[in-house]
């Protein structure tokens, strides 16, 4: 078996995965209060490809990946879609499960939900407050920050610069302002709760997490993932509720770096294509994954119009390379060169999951085969991207590109804006994906270049 490490976000050290045990990954998935965009579908892609990688290396993975569909959020989203706060996070979770399912990469191996959950965090809410890790507060229930001694070792942040971000209501029901809600009592206007030996009233977020991962993968676990976003509070407090019950909790903390993207620019002349299901309908899901998978999980990676073209470039630079050669696989033995870019390939994703050097052993193998004939190159392109969830642009298609089509209307809208800039990046983008734009009587055409 291949060694394969991750960079731990608590000891900033690379940490080798154990071979002969279960590797459970347990990722914060989406509070579900309104459609998810692509920035909760990097922590998907990327802890969906992790498990998949793992697995094909011959590792016993498994992947979690719940859903938050108990929240404030929730209630006031409900409130302003005139939603019973239920109806709707169940519709909310539903739209999020068909989103995601467009990207083509299956499903985790668990979702559970908050909502489903609840027997098990009322269990270890009740045992952190027998152990006098917690207290009851007007029908709340808050952890005792200062009773666990590690709190902040995995956002090293020191307790002044510390806000739970919690309602200031409940300020007055704290006995430390560093203290965070395990539970809320019911309240005036929420239209859902559940029964409590603290009375009516819902689980705080964090908890949920701490009990999902352990009814899922039990007191100790591989890896538990999420976005940078969440260190703290979220997941520094995962870790105080957990840990201060006495459970080993996970291993290695892995987070992935935020998409960052100027907002009032996209919302001016990108539409709505920050919105997963809008960009998988634009581009296709293999280019929205292609562009994912571009950089670093660790690293911010920045979302435009112009990320997405040159993902298309990309994504269609594979298709081009299948369309051309369509030769039956090889009978003969793999040309060595060949055999060294796979396996550099996926020494790159051994080595802390390096999707983007990974990426490029493809294009280096592409690109040379482009150049010269290189036995058992097909297939090696074929297997290496079936690993990152690209599998399927190996078909070769002859059809019009529907995704070029699309750009060049694009670019014609550029063009009666008067934005020459844009309307040239897309001819270039076009030039790239092997189509040339000419103008006839009829409009604009693609012909494919000679
Ligand atoms: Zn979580």
């Amino acid at each position: 078996m291949r060694e394969v490490r991750i960079r731990d976000s608590l000891s900033g050290e690379l940490r080798t995965l154990p071979q002969d045990e279960e590797i459970g990954i347990y990722a914060c998935g989406p509070t579900v209060y309104s459609r998810i965009h692509i920035g909760n579908a990097r922590p998907f892609v990327v802890f969906m490809l992790l498990a998949r990688f793992l697995k094909s290396e011959g590792y016993h993975a498994k992947l979690i990946i719940n859903v938050t569909d108990i929240n404030d959020k929730i209630y006031d989203a409900a409130k302003d879609a005139g939603e019973p706060s239920e109806k709707f996070a169940k519709r909310m979770t539903a739209a999020y499960f068909e989103d995601t399912d467009r990207l083509g990469l299956g499903r985790p191996d668990s979702e559970p939900l908050a909502s489903e959950t609840i027997r098990g965090i009322v269990d270890l809410i009740a045992e952190l407050v027998e152990s006098g890790h917690a207290y009851e507060s007007g029908g709340d229930v808050y952890f005792r920050v200062r009773s666990f001694h590690h709190y902040g070792k995995l956002s090293n942040r020191r307790f002044e610069d510390m806000d739970q971000g919690e309602e200031a209501g409940s300020a007055s029901l704290k006995e430390d302002p560093l203290d965070f809600a395990l539970w809320k009592a019911h309240k005036e206007g929420e239209d859902s709760s559940w029964s409590s030996p603290w009375g009516p009233g819902r689980p705080g977020w964090h908890i949920e997490c701490s009990a999902m991962a352990e009814a899922e993968l039990g007191p100790s676990f591989a890896i538990h993932g999420g976005g940078s976003d969440l260190v703290f509070p979220h997941h520094e407090n995962e870790i105080a509720q957990s840990e201060a019950a006495g459970r080993p909790f996970a291993q290695i903390w892995m987070h992935n770096g935020m998409i960052e993207t100027d907002a009032e620019k996209m919302s001016k002349s990108e539409g709505n294509i920050f919105q997963l299901s809008e960009a998988i309908a634009k581009y296709g899901n293999e280019v929205v994954i292609d562009y994912l998978v571009s950089g670093h999980y660790r690293q911010p990676l920045a979302f435009d119009t112009g990320a997405m073209i040159q993902a298309c470039a990309r994504v269609e630079r594979i298709r081009n390379f299948f369309r051309e050669h369509q030769e039956p696989d090889d009978s003969k033995a793999e040309d060595p060169w060949v055999c060294a870019r796979r396996e550099d390939f996926r020494a790159a994703l051994a080595d802390d999951f390096n999707t983007a050097k990974a990426m490029a052993e493809v294009f280096d193998l592409v690109g040379e085969r482009n150049r010269r004939y290189l036995a058992g190159a097909r297939q090696a392109v074929r297997a290496m991207l079936s690993v990152l969830g690209l599998g399927s642009l190996a078909k070769a298609e002859a059809e019009v590109d529907l995704h070029a089509e699309e750009l060049l209307a694009e670019r014609q809208e550029a063009r009666a804006k008067k934005d020459f800039a844009r309307a040239d990046e897309i001819r270039d983008c076009l030039a790239e994906m092997g189509w040339e734009v000419r103008e006839s009587i009829d409009g604009a055409k693609l012909v494919p270049k000679g």
